[in-house]
């Protein structure tokens, strides 16, 4: 459906894979189809093989795949969409364009296993890197240099909330060179707060794992890329190297998102209520919101009260990861920014002080009260 007319976000989402063309029987569920293999007619078959249209293996394309991505890059307004096996694949997979030599400028706040990767790509690869702090547009200029092939950020930033102005950061480096990549994890605010590729963006990168699968019971990444030729250079890695999602999950991905706009409003409403109940907490020093969606950092008072606080919540668990209906809580500074160095970390404000709750889908009031009693 939506190929002539542009329906609103709701209305894609809850329509994805019905009516869909490669199905038989008329499903309003897209089908799974777990074969790793299809079958040719003849040789004629086989010559005119058009991927787009026939299936021949699974690491190629699946039905249940196609449907994810062609409802991926409609909610990105992107070109091409990329299903992948977890964020850090898709990650891997937008860095595929890249070789030895080329230098890459990333913001200072990301998530931790991005700097991880980076820093291998550094040592192993030789590419270059440096870090942006995310405030000063001049800054970013005079970190661009000729062999410079993308800017990569994260909005809100990880985890301490900056907010990046994409039109501001594409503009000036497409000025400059229209060719460097603006390149953006939108895993945080997801579609429905935010299109980096309608803003001047060229790949919008997610985990997949967090709000666009959102009930914490898969891995997932995607790629969504602008302009065909880039698209192209992508869908050669992605066939190439091989992580792609594979049929149940992308089913479960597309039967998840299919509830994104709903989730996001959700997640949102709650964590405003915590907000609030936060600032006028005593033992939270400083709290980190940037005013829409479902995460939020802030800094305890006294660090010697964290250990009986993770103890004592009886709704909210002490687990890694965010974007899921369960809220969950973590201390950045032992959990996914630990490989950072400690001088970097506290320079960020990744202190043993820091937390990042990731605001779920039970009841707000609920959820203050079950913070309230593991402050208290
Ligand atoms: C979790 C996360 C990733 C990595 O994704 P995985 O699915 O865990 O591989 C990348 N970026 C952000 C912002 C994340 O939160």
């Amino acid at each position: 459906m939506c190929k002539k007319e542009r329906y609103a976000v709701e209305t894609i989402l809850a329509q994805a894979g019905n009516r869909n063309d490669g199905d038989a029987r008329g499903s309003i569920s897209t089908p799974i189809y777990l074969s790793s293999n299809y079958r040719h007619k003849d040789l004629e078959d086989v010559r005119n093989f058009d991927e787009r249209t026939q299936y021949s293996y699974s690491r190629l394309e699946t039905p249940t795949k196609k449907v994810l991505s062609q409802t991926l890059a409609t909610l990105e307004h992107g070109t091409q969409a990329f299903a992948l096996s977890s964020g850090m694949a898709a990650i891997q997979l937008a860095f595929s364009i890249f070789k030895s030599g080329d230098h890459i400028v990333t913001l200072d706040d990301l998530y931790g296993g991005s700097f991880r990767y980076f820093d291998q790509l550094h040592e192993q690869y030789d590419m270059d890197f440096s870090k942006w702090n995310g405030k000063s547009i001049r800054a970013l200029q005079g970190l661009l240099r000729p062999n410079t092939r993308a800017v990569w950020i994260e909005t809100p930033s990880n985890p301490t909330m900056k907010e990046i102005d994409i039109v501001a950061v594409a503009d000036t480096v497409h000025a400059v060179d229209p060719t460097i990549l603006v390149m953006v994890d939108n895993t945080f605010y997801t579609p429905i707060y935010q299109l980096p590729l309608t803003q001047g963006a060229d790949v919008v990168v997610h985990s997949a794992t967090k709000y666009l699968s959102g009930h914490n019971d898969l891995l997932g990444g995607v790629v969504v890329a602008k302009g065909e030729k880039l698209s192209e250079k992508l869908m050669f890695n992605y066939k190439t190297t091989g992580a792609t999602l594979d049929p149940f999950d992308s089913w479960l991905l597309l039967r998840s998102l299919k509830t994104l706009p709903l989730r996001m409003r959700a997640h949102t409403a709650n964590a405003q209520e915590i907000v609030a109940y936060l600032k006028q907490e005593a033992k939270i020093e400083k709290v980190m919101y940037p005013g829409k969606g479902g995460m939020i950092s802030f800094y305890v008072q006294d660090e010697e009260i964290i250990d009986k606080m993770f103890k004592s919540l009886k709704v909210i668990s002490f687990a890694e990861s965010l974007g899921g209906v369960e809220s969950l809580l973590t201390i950045p500074y032992l959990q996914t920014h630990r490989d950072m160095e400690e001088a970097e970390r506290l320079r960020l404000g990744i202190t043993p002080k820091l937390l990042r709750l990731s605001v779920g889908l039970e009841n707000a009031a609920d959820l203050i009260k079950d913070l309230k009693q593991a402050l208290a």
